[in-house]
């Protein structure tokens, strides 16, 4: 599903900025089919990956749902995020050699590992779970998402 791109906060900007340490950071947030990108800046693509994983999330669980879980849980916002950065990460692997898409590791890691997110990891950690995601969205045999997490297979 495509975003419909709006160069403004979302709804629950209030809500994020308790939590997050935002600043004046230019940051994206998805909201179901809304990706809000308040500073209006071009979004690259492995950047648009991230946040439609974050899309697809959101449409298992509902866009309130999903945020309201994701400011109050750590354990889940870890999960959803290491699964967000694994695909953006895959995305760019797949496009530049491998000492170029290694210092995109160290960039996602050090992001996901930054006090942006409230500290929810160190570095190596984030690195290897970045590293060796199994993504959960490829389809099995049946058609159906399958849902396996691999946050503890490293
Ligand atoms: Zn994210």
């Amino acid at each position: 599903m495509e975003f419909e791109i709006r160069k403004e906060y979302p709804p629950n900007i209030d809500e994020i900025r308790k939590v997050f340490d935002l600043g004046d950071r230019d940051v994206l947030f998805a909201w179901g089919i809304t990706l809000y990108n308040p500073k209006g800046n071009a979004v690259p693509p492995h950047l648009m990956v991230h946040e439609k994983v974050h899309q697809m999330q959101q449409r298992e669980v509902g866009v309130e749902k999903w945020w309201d879980r994701y400011l109050k849980d750590k354990d889940f916002r870890l999960n959803q995020e290491v699964e967000a950065y694994a695909y953006q990460y895959q995305f760019v692997k797949k496009e530049v050699n491998a000492r170029t898409a290694k210092t995109f590791l160290f960039a996602l890691a050090s992001d996901l590992a930054s006090p942006v997110y409230g500290n929810m990891i160190q570095y190596g950690r984030a690195e290897s779970l970045i590293r060796n995601f199994r993504p959960s969205y490829a389809k099995d045999k049946s058609g159906e998402e399958s849902k396996e997490t691999s946050l503890s297979k490293e």
